[in-house]
Formats: structure tokens, sequence, C-alpha cells
């Protein structure tokens, strides 16, 4: 079936009891047992399974072709991820242009487990080759990247780090792409990441993450690493974030309309200099002078972190996102803007940054 129709009817099954057509919210933090250790499935205790974070955990599978996992937060997933497949004594190849939590969660926090990393520019196949060590256990690639927008080529990185008979887990943060344009695991990849916070669930409502694999055996090692760390979805936002993929594909269309015509008025607006936009998702950045001075001056575009909402919003990484970066070979440009486009009519969106850049000039 296409993607639309999957879209809409991912991870829906009638609720048991009543019929329902759309997953009741389980609020619930335990499950009555007829009798000593007997029970509904794997429904014992909310931390291990909850009936609304299973549809969505389904749907998440049926949308990236793999074995879904939902997290409290993009960050929870990757950490779940990272510390079912690595151990102590192993290397990890990161992109240098990368989601700043990423990169802080492995160099502060992971390295002092023993964990390595290398920071690698995953455009240039050779410096991804030369990144690789014995040791090397994860590929970790994020495209297009945050906030730079580079594109990475997965199916070419994947030939290339194979190439020399090494084969390490290749996994691709999926969050600025979506399952709508890209799906890494038909790429060749072992595992996708989301952040679903962003254009998932995609109404800057909720936090949330999701881990989708190929292997059932590692399937069950991010369940393990779930259930024994905790960073569990509650049922509510399970609920959110399964609404919002019903229209993902609608809204991905919207969202890329909507960057069009930004990049259009951009890619001639005075100041106005390396516009970015990987021709999908409305992710787009550009770089100016007077960078903060124009996220200060939009009205419609909102000054605020996260992306991927319906709602236009606009940052400046260096002084926003991207702090925990700074110093490091992944700190990005001080005079770098970015934009989230949203779903508003576009001839708006491209009419609040004319005001805000022109006022500046
Ligand atoms: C936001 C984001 C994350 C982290 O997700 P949270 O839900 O904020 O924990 C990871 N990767 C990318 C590319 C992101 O944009």
């Amino acid at each position: 079936m296409k993607f639309a129709t999957r879209a809409v009817h991912a991870g829906l099954e009638p609720d048991p009891t009543y019929r329902s057509v759309i997953p009741a919210i389980h609020q619930t933090s335990t499950f009555a047992q007829p009798a000593v250790g007997e029970f509904v499935e794997d429904y014992d205790y909310a931390r291990s399974a909850n009936p609304t974070r299973s549809a969505l955990e389904t749907a998440l599978g049926e949308l990236e072709g793999g074995l879904g996992s939902s997290f409290s937060s993009g960050m929870a997933a990757t950490h779940a991820l990272l510390t079912a497949v690595c151990s102590a004594g192993d290397h990890v190849v990161l992109p240098n242009d990368l989601y700043g939590g990423t990169f802080r969660l492995v160099d502060k926090v992971l390295t002092r487990f023993g964990l390595t990393y290398t920071l690698v520019d995953q455009t240039d196949l050779d410096a991804v080759a030369a990144a690789l060590t014995p040791q090397t256990k994860v590929v970790w690639i994020e495209t297009p990247t945050n906030p730079l927008l580079n594109v990475v080529d997965v199916r070419a990185v994947i030939a290339r780090v194979r190439a020399g008979g090494a084969t390490p887990f290749v996994v691709v943060d999926n969050t600025f792409a979506t399952p709508v344009n890209q799906r890494p695991l038909e790429l060749g990849a072992d595992a996708a990441v989301h952040s679903v916070t962003k254009y998932l669930g995609g109404h800057s409502d909720t936090v949330g993450g999701a881990v989708i694999v190929k292997d059932p055996e590692v399937h069950e090692r991010v369940r393990f690493v779930q259930n024994s760390v905790g960073a569990v979805a509650g049922p509510f936002d399970c609920f959110l974030v399964h609404r919002g993929l019903r229209t993902l594909h609608l809204r991905m269309a919207a969202h890329a309309a909507s960057a069009e015509a930004v990049v259009g008025f951009l890619k001639a607006a005075p100041g106005v200099v390396d516009v970015r936009w990987p021709g999908f998702s409305g992710m787009v950045s550009f770089r100016h002078p007077d960078a903060i001075g124009i996220a200060q001056r939009t009205k419609l575009f909102t000054l605020a972190e996260s992306l991927g909402g319906v709602e236009s919003l606009i940052e400046v990484p260096q002084a926003m996102t991207h702090q925990s970066v700074e110093g490091s070979d992944a700190a990005v440009p001080a005079d770098l803007v970015r934009l989230s486009c949203g779903v508003e009519a576009p001839e708006d969106l491209v009419d609040d940054l004319r005001r805000a850049i022109g006022a500046g000039a």
C-alpha cells in the first residue's frame, strides 16, 4: 500500500472491548491479574508495556518498515539505542554537523562509561572510511543534518563502510526527513531514530522519541534497556503522536510548499547568503549578518527552539540550540538562521520574512 494509506491506518485496530476506532488512552500504571502471574499479552505494569503505547509502536514500525519502540524524548531513544548496541571500549562514528544533544550525550555522558567517538564529514566517504577503527560499533548518520541541512547519501555511506568488510551497526536519525521522504531501513540501515517531538507528532504539543530497528534480537535489547531505564512515553503523549502520524504525509507536503516559497524569496533577499533547503520538508537555513535581529523581528515565525510543528518557528542555532557543540568540530556559524516553515499560507510567511529582513537594512 502507498505511504498515505499506511500513514492513515498504521497501528489502528479497533479496541477489543468497545470497538473504538481510535485506541483508548490507557492512563493506568498497572493491570489487574486474574490469577498470580496471569495477564493479557505483556501488560503487567505500564513501564514494561501499555496498550496506547503499543498501538503507536506498531504504527512507527509500519511506517519505517521495522520494529518500533516509543520513548519519552528523542534523546531517551538515542540513549537506549546506543546503550543497547554499545559497550565500554566501543567506538562510534558521528557526523561533524549533528544535533547538539546527540553530541552532548556521547561526549559528556557516554564517554564516562568508556565509549569513544570520532566526528566526521559524512558527505566525504573517504573521511567516513578513514574514521573506522576495529572498535567501531556504530556509524551514526543524521540526514539532513541539523542545522546546516547537508544531505548524506545513506546507501553510499553503508556501501563504503561495508566495503572494507566491517559491519558496524548503522543508525540514521530520521527526524528531519521523516519516513515520508526517507526510510533508512529500506536504504540498508539497521535502525532509524526519531525525535517524534518534531514532524511525527507535528503539533508542538508533546516531547517524544522513537527507535525502529530491523533485527528482532536488537529490538529485544532496546526493549530491555527501555524497561530497565524507564524512559517510556506516557499514554497521552503516545495518543497525540499517533494522531499526528495520520496526517504526516499531508503536513510534509504543505511544509515543503512553504519552504519552497520562502527559499524563492530568500535567494533574492538583500544580505542573505548560503540559503539551504534539501528540497523536501520545511527546514531552511540561511546566513545574514543581522541573524539575531531578524529572529527577533519576525511575527508569524515564532522565536523558539524545536521544529516540525504546523506553526513556523525561527531560531539562531549558535545562540539557542547548538551551544553544546560550541568550540568543538561540530560548531555552527554565529550568523546562521534556521527556519522551520509551518503550514500557514506561504505568502504570509514570505511577507513576514520580508518585513523582518528589510527592517534591519
Ligand atoms: C530534537 C532532535 C533530537 C532530540 O529529540 P528530543 O525529543 O528533543 O529529545 C534528536 N535529533 C534531532 C535531529 C533533533 O532535531
